[in-house]
């Protein structure tokens, strides 16, 4: 069962106050078994800067977690504020060693005190309620980490679970060996078939598929021969993201050759409705723009993303959210290893927002015990992305947007029906 209480609309009452209340741990894992021809994510497949080497990165990053454990335990813990979502994300964070993902996992619970510690199992019971700053049932923890299928063995799978991951979110982004092909994928859908039941039926009790749709030639048979074979598996959430032509990527630069290969919009639009329609048929609904899940089994992380919680990102390039502003860690290794022994001190930018910003107060305001203050003009577009929207705020709303079924208001909060969804950059437009 859900941690998070349920009413009639899940996480529309419940999940808002402790997406703002609690913050969420992201860490970056730079490495890739190869790298995909549309990914421009900050990630290194053979050819990586030198001295970027899994074992030096991962004591860096051993160093950065033991140290912002510290500094968020003198700034974050007197509050009541707790880590409630930890996110591995990269890069592949499965192509560590399982031995150096256990360690990092192992070094987050023993730094960030989530979840009740190591040696209890995750519920709602092992975090105090006075640690949760109130009679309110504290949240447990989701920790997630994503992984590329071609690593998992049970093995591997066990090693997470033993060491307290409980969600993991699998790329997969198609099953058809010529899409694969073209998307540079290692995997192939026959090999990978018996690790994803390895995962199904193994300990980690939270699984989510990503799946990628509007590849060139791709048909809207074959994504849903795709949602088929993944459904097969029973899980409560998928993401399913259009292709984006990212410049500078193999694919970018192959779409700028043969332009005339690039999928229609009107394909896309129909892949797009064949997925949503699939997926509300098994129960799972659109809860953001390109994510789908049972009542419940939303991902808390990106929740905290989309709806403008604060979050901590330790690793290269990963960004941390204070408030209103957001603080990159340097992208090259060596600029961030130097960084590492200031944290906390005067050059640390995250320092410096916290100490400038977030009196006790503002932060039981931001908490959700007084209405939130009003939301940036970023956080307006991030939150008109999930079906719960933004408050009223004296936003014009346009009559047609009801009528035409992209929007409802409801006690002072805009509420984005699945059609509105596909609308975000209109609202953007209009309101900032
Ligand atoms: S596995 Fe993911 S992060 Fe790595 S290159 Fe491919 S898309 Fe990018």
């Amino acid at each position: 069962m859900s941690p998070w209480p349920r009413k009639k609309s899940p996480w529309l009452h419940w999940n808002e106050p402790l997406l703002r209340r609690n913050i969420g741990i992201y860490l970056h894992i730079p490495f890739c078994l190869h790298r995909c021809s549309y990914c421009d994510f900050l990630t290194y497949g053979d050819k990586r800067p030198a001295g970027l080497t899994p074992p030096a990165y991962v004591e860096a990053l051993l160093e950065e977690i033991a140290r912002r454990g510290e500094w968020w335990r003198r700034h974050y813990l007197p509050q009541g504020r707790l880590v409630d979502s930890v996110f591995f994300g990269g890069g592949t964070p499965t192509y560590l060693p399982a031995e150096d993902t256990a360690r990092l996992v192992r070094a987050v619970y023993g730094a960030f005190s989530v979840g009740g510690g190591l040696d209890r199992p995750i519920s709602v019971q092992n975090v105090s309620s006075t640690a949760a700053g109130g009679s309110r049932p504290a949240p447990t923890l989701e920790f997630t980490t994503e992984a590329n299928p071609d690593t998992l063995t049970p093995d591997y799978i066990a090693a997470l679970a033993e060491a307290g991951v409980n969600r993991i979110s699998i790329g997969i982004q198609a099953t058809q060996t010529k899409h694969l092909r073209r998307m540079q994928r290692t995997h192939r859908w026959e090999d990978i078939r018996p690790r994803l039941r390895w995962v199904a039926e193994g300990p980690i009790p939270r699984f989510s598929f990503d799946l990628i749709y509007g590849l060139p030639y791709m048909r809207v048979g074959e994504v849903r021969e795709t949602l088929a074979r993944l459904l097969d598996f029973n899980p409560r959430h998928i993401s399913a993201y259009e292709l984006i032509y990212e410049p500078g990527t193999p694919l970018y630069a192959w779409s700028r050759r043969f332009s005339g290969q690039r999928l229609d919009e009107q394909s896309c639009l129909q892949q797009h409705r064949a997925i949503e329609l699939t997926l509300r048929g098994r129960g799972l609904y659109r809860y953001e723009i390109s994510n789908y899940a049972l009542p419940g089994e939303e991902s808390r992380h990106n929740l905290r993303y989309w709806r403008g919680g604060d979050y901590i990102g330790l690793g290269i390039g990963a960004a941390s959210r204070v408030g209103i502003e957001v603080i990159n860690n340097p992208r090259a290794f060596e600029l961030y290893r130097k960084d590492l022994a200031g944290i906390g001190g005067e050059g640390d930018a995250l320092e410096r927002t916290v100490g400038a910003g977030l009196d006790p107060p503002m932060m039981s305001r931001r908490a959700g015990h007084d209405p939130p203050l009003q939301a940036p003009a970023a956080d307006i577009f991030m939150q008109m992305r999930t079906r719960l929207g933004t408050r009223l705020n004296g936003h014009r709303i346009d009559p047609r947007w009801i009528t035409d079924g992209l929007l409802r208001v409801e006690s002072g909060q805009i509420v984005v029906t699945s059609k509105g969804l596909a609308f975000a950059d209109m609202f953007h437009k209009a309101w900032v």
